[in-house]
């Protein structure tokens, strides 16, 4: 890019920051929250890397994306700053997927089969890396739906299962709201389910939830991570 497409860049990330930093305080404020307490990811996929770039020089060192090849490429591309990234994997994820996502994963978020974290913990200690693991729970209201997440009554189990897996650390849960409905019931759902999570390790405290249209009812519900692309990167090319 040109000096001037970087800079004009450069501002529209650091305005579209700027206005999800407000809602975020707002939600805390109005839940009676610490700012501390909600980490921000911002979801980088179908963005170029020079986005990650910038917003690491903005001080945003949470990324998340959702496919694995575009996920590898952008984190080769960006080896002078890996070791200050954190990259989290959003998307679906097949089996035979896990040994790559376990060389640039540092938090895989949608761990949604027990036999994808068999193969994610094998891949972790092959490479000799921990990953942080976060159990995708399904919001759908109907529990035999299951679209997207594990059901709600298997919680329990496979966080048992999950938390005795070497080179993975279960970290707690991840939910996406369906839609239509209404946010705040399934992130109610979705507190439910984190807590049966930390009855089975105690320090899995996160709770990722929450994008650019409900991070507000998400952070009323004890997110303590929330997942946000197009409020701060703008209108994605294609639905990713
Ligand atoms: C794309 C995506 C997001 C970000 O969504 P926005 O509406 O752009 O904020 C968050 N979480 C997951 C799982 C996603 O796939």
């Amino acid at each position: 890019m040109t000096v001037h497409a970087t800079a004009l860049r450069r501002f529209e990330i650091q305005s579209g920051l700027g206005e999800v930093r407000h809602r975020i305080e707002a939600a805390c404020a109005a839940a009676g929250r610490s700012v501390d307490d909600v980490t921000l990811v911002v979801v980088t996929k179908t963005f170029p890397a020079s986005d990650v770039e910038l917003l690491h020089e903005l001080g945003c060192l949470d990324v998340a994306e959702n496919r694995d090849q575009e996920a590898r490429q952008k984190v080769e591309s960006l080896a002078a700053i890996r070791s200050s990234l954190r990259w989290h994997m959003i998307g679906q994820l097949q089996r035979n997927k896990a040994r790559s996502v376990a060389g640039w994963a540092d938090v895989v978020e949608s761990v949604d089969r027990l036999d994808l974290a068999d193969a994610l913990s094998a891949s972790a200690v092959s490479r000799q890396r921990t990953i942080d693991v976060l159990i995708q729970v399904s919001l759908d209201p109907d529990p035999l739906e299951g679209r997207g997440g594990i059901r709600r009554a298997d919680v329990g189990p496979v966080a048992e299962a999950v938390s005795a897996l070497p080179g993975l650390r279960l970290s707690g849960v991840m939910g996406v709201a369906p839609h239509p409905g209404d946010p705040n019931d399934a992130f109610a759902l979705l507190r439910e389910a984190a807590s049966a999570v930390q009855l089975v390790r105690v320090e899995a405290r996160t709770i990722s939830a929450g994008m650019s249209g409900d991070l507000e009812q998400a952070i009323a519900h004890g997110a303590t991570q929330v997942r946000i692309g197009g409020a701060i990167l703008g209108k994605r090319a294609h639905v990713g």
